[in-house]
C-alpha cells in the first residue's frame, strides 16, 4: 500500500448524522487486522478459574539517555538482587516475550523485564525502583490469574488480556465490561473502557468494585469505596498515576448466546444512511455496532460493520443493514465465538448513564462517543509520518463534527483512546486539582 492509500476518513454523512457528540482525536496505529477471538458462555458462575499465574512488569523504560540508562541499570541490579531469577535482559527469550506488543508500533525496548509472581515481589520491585529511578512510567507484558466468587464479582489479576478473561468466563454464562479486541489488557480499566455491554452497564471504570494496588512507596492496599476512596476515584480514568495494580475486582454481568458477526459492504449511500439511522434511532441498549470504513487499496474502500446483540436471535434493528447486498457476511447466533476487528465509530446511546465518581468525567448530561480513526501500515519507519497524519485526520473529523454542532473542541477525551498527550484539561476537566492532591498525599 502507498502511504496515501492506507488512509481514508469516514464518510461525512455517516458521521454528521450521528446523534452523539463526536470527539475524533483518538487514533490507534495498527499493524494488521486481528483475527476473531472466542467468547461464549454456557454454564453458571464458578468459584475459581486460573489463567497464567505470572505477573510481569517492564522497568527501565526511560533508559534512552546516558544518565537515565545508568539509573535504569542500577535499578535493574537492585531488583535483580531482590528477586533473583526474575529479571530478564535483552537477548533472552523471556525479555523478548515480555516487551512484545501485538502492535509493532507500540513496542518499546527496556533495560530489563522483571516477572514478579506475587504482591510481595511487586512491592520489592517498586521499592527497588523508587530507590533509584524516576517514578514508574510504563508497564508492559503481564500475565495473570483470575478468580470469580459466587456473589457476582470477578477478581482479575493485572496482566490478563480480555480475550483470555472471556475464554475463562465462557463456561459460566457471564461476561465483564472489558475490551473488545484480542490483545488489549486490563490497563483498559484505568482509562474508561468501552465494551459491548457499556450501554447496559456503563463503562469499565463504572463496573469496578476494588483495586489491589502497590503504591509508589511499595505499600500494598486494597482500594474501594470503603478504603481509600480518593485513590479509587483517581484510578478510575486517571491512568497509571497511582501505583501498580495487581488485581481488579469487577461486577460479573450475565451473557448468554450472542447474535452478530461482521458484514462487509462496498461504500454506498445506503450504508451511510443505515449507519446514520442506527445512530439516530436505535434505543435497544443490547444492540451494538462498530463501523469501520477501511481503505482496502488505492481508491478502494469497504465498510466493515460488526454487530453484537446480547440475545440469541436476530433483532429487527439490524434489518436495514441485512437488506443491503453485502460483499461478505458471517452474522448469526454466536455461541461461543464472538469477535471484533477494527473499530471506528461506535454509536453508544447511554454508556454514561452509569457514571460513578471517577477521574474521567463522563456525565450523562453530556454524552460523547469516540470516533476512532485507524491507520494500518506495514513499515515501522513510516510511523512518524502516519502519526502526523493521524493528528491531521483527527482534527479534520472533529472540525467537521464541531461545525455541525456534533462536538465541541473542549469535549473531554476518552483517556483510553486519546492520541498522545492532550492537555490534561481535555482528559480530566476540573478534576485535575483533586487528582494532583491524591497523587501527592
Ligand atoms: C486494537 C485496540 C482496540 C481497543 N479497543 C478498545 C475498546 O474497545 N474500548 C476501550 O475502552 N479501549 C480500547 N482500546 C484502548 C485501550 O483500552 C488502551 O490502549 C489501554 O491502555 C490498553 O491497556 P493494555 O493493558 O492493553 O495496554 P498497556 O499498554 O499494557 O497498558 C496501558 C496503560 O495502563 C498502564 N497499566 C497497565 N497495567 C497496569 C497495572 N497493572 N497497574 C498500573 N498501570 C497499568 C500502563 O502503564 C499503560 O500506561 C483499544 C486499543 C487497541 C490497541
Amino acid at each position: 500500500m502507498t502511504r496515501q492509500g492506507n488512509v481514508k476518513v469516514p464518510n461525512g454523512q455517516g458521521l454528521s448524522a450521528c446523534r452523539q457528540h463526536w470527539h475524533a482525536s483518538y487514533l490507534v496505529l495498527r499493524s494488521r487486522l486481528r483475527s476473531p477471538s472466542a467468547i461464549g458462555f454456557d454454564k453458571k458462575l464458578h468459584e475459581e478459574f486460573i489463567l497464567q499465574p505470572i505477573l510481569s512488569l517492564l522497568v527501565g523504560f526511560l533508559g534512552f539517555t546516558g544518565r537515565s540508562n545508568i539509573r535504569c541499570f542500577r535499578a535493574c541490579t537492585l531488583i535483580d538482587a531482590a528477586l533473583p531469577g526474575k529479571v530478564f535482559y535483552p537477548g533472552t527469550k523471556t525479555y523478548a516475550e515480555d516487551i512484545a506488543h501485538f502492535q509493532a508500533s507500540a513496542e518499546q525496548n527496556s533495560t530489563s523485564a522483571v516477572n514478579p509472581s506475587s504482591v510481595e515481589d511487586l512491592s520489592a520491585v517498586v521499592e527497588s525502583e523508587a530507590a533509584d529511578m524516576p517514578p514508574i512510567r510504563d508497564l508492559a507484558r503481564r500475565r495473570a490469574a483470575g478468580r470469580s466468587d459466587i456473589n457476582g464479582k470477578l477478581h482479575l489479576r493485572a496482566g490478563c488480556k480480555w480475550h483470555e478473561i472471556y475464554a475463562s468466563l465462557e463456561p459460566y454464562n457471564v461476561t465483564v465490561a472489558g475490551g473488545r479486541v484480542p490483545g488489549v489488557g486490563v490497563g483498559l480499566i484505568l482509562g474508561g473502557g468501552y465494551s459491548w455491554i457499556a450501554d447496559q452497564y456503563g463503562l469499565g471504570i463504572d463496573n469496578v468494585v476494588s483495586f489491589d494496588l502497590v503504591l509508589p512507596n511499595g505499600t500494598f492496599v486494597t482500594v474501594s469505596d470503603a478504603n481509600h476512596p480518593e485513590i479509587l476515584f483517581g484510578l478510575k480514568g486517571g491512568l497509571n498515576n497511582f501505583g501498580i495494580i495487581s488485581r481488579v475486582t469487577m461486577y460479573a454481568r450475565p451473557l448468554g448466546a450472542v447474535w452478530g458477526g461482521m458484514i462487509t459492504y462496498a461504500p454506498s449511500d445506503e450504508i451511510s444512511q443505515a449507519l446514520a439511522d442506527f445512530s439516530l434511532y436505535n434505543t435497544d441498549r443490547k444492540a451494538q455496532i462498530v463501523a469501520d470504513y477501511v481503505q482496502t487499496g488505492v481508491d478502494q474502500a469497504a465498510w466493515l460493520i460488526v454487530m453484537f446483540y446480547d440475545g440469541g436471535f436476530q433483532p429487527a434493528v439490524y434489518q436495514p443493514f441485512l437488506d443491503i447486498p453485502a460483499l461478505a457476511s458471517n452474522v448469526g447466533v454466536q455461541n461461543p465465538g464472538f469477535f471484533e476487528y477494527d473499530t471506528d465509530c461506535k454509536p453508544f446511546i447511554g454508556a454514561f448513564d452509569f457514571e460513578t465518581p471517577s477521574a474521567y468525567p463522563h456525565s450523562q448530561n453530556r454524552h460523547v462517543t469516540p470516533a476512532n480513526p485507524l491507520i494500518t501500515f506495514a513499515n515501522l519507519a513510516d510511523a512518524e509520518y502516519f502519526h502526523d497524519l493521524l493528528w491531521k485526520m483527527s482534527n479534520t473529523i472533529q472540525a467537521s463534527a464541531v461545525s455541525q454542532g456534533q462536538s465541541r473542541w473542549d469535549d473531554i477525551h476518552h483517556p483510553n483512546l486519546a492520541l498522545d498527550d492532550p492537555p490534561k484539561e481535555l482528559l480530566f476537566g476540573s478534576n485535575i486539582t483533586r487528582l494532583k492532591q491524591i497523587k501527592h498525599s
